[in-house]
């Protein structure tokens, strides 16, 4: 079956059935004791690990959600690199580290980093998928740290706790 056929097919399913295997949300649903992200393909029960969902990819894409979770990302996402992104779209640290603590496809060669929407720009021309291809900006994949690292541990852990917004700061001042 062509990898655009799995996806297309479970969209098919979910529409006659109402019932989506791998739903957007946190903890991710599991198969043969793996997380599922919510962009991998999932038909009659069978998680099509090398494959990608198109139409959820896209929607990370438009909607700037999470790729292993399925929801609406913080204006400062993670990416994982090797100087091209590996899934083009970003993620939540948590769902950063279920990846890079579970996927076998992620090596330790591979880099992370911190973007905003405006440091990815859609790659131009090649083959159509339903989603883009992104490229990183350059200062992004400079300053982008490799996986395991003490740098890329940093950026985990910051990422865990965003900085106080100024509508935090306001509360914490009138209270
Ligand atoms: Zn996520």
């Amino acid at each position: 079956m062509p990898p655009s056929e799995v996806w297309r097919r479970q969209d098919a399913a979910e529409q006659a059935t109402g019932l989506d295997p791998c739903p957007a949300g946190w903890p991710r649903p599991r198969l043969y004791g793996l997380p599922l992200p919510w962009i991998t393909p999932v038909l009659d029960g069978v998680p099509y690990w090398t494959q990608i969902h198109g139409r959820r990819l896209l929607r990370c894409q438009q909607q700037w959600l999470c790729q292993v979770c399925g929801l609406v990302l913080s204006p400062c996402a993670l990416v994982i690199t090797d100087g091209e992104l590996v899934t083009d779209a970003g993620l939540h640290h948590r769902c950063a580290l279920l990846s890079l603590t579970v996927c076998e496809g992620l090596s330790l060669r591979m880099l992370l980093a911190v973007v905003a929407r405006t440091d990815l720009y859609p790659l131009p021309g090649g083959p159509s998928p339903p989603w883009r291809r992104w490229r990183l900006h350059a200062a992004v994949l400079g300053a982008a740290a490799p996986v395991g690292g003490p740098a890329a541990a940093r950026m985990l852990q910051e990422h865990q706790a965003p900085p106080l917004t100024a509508a935090h700061e306001q509360d914490r001042t009138q209270s």
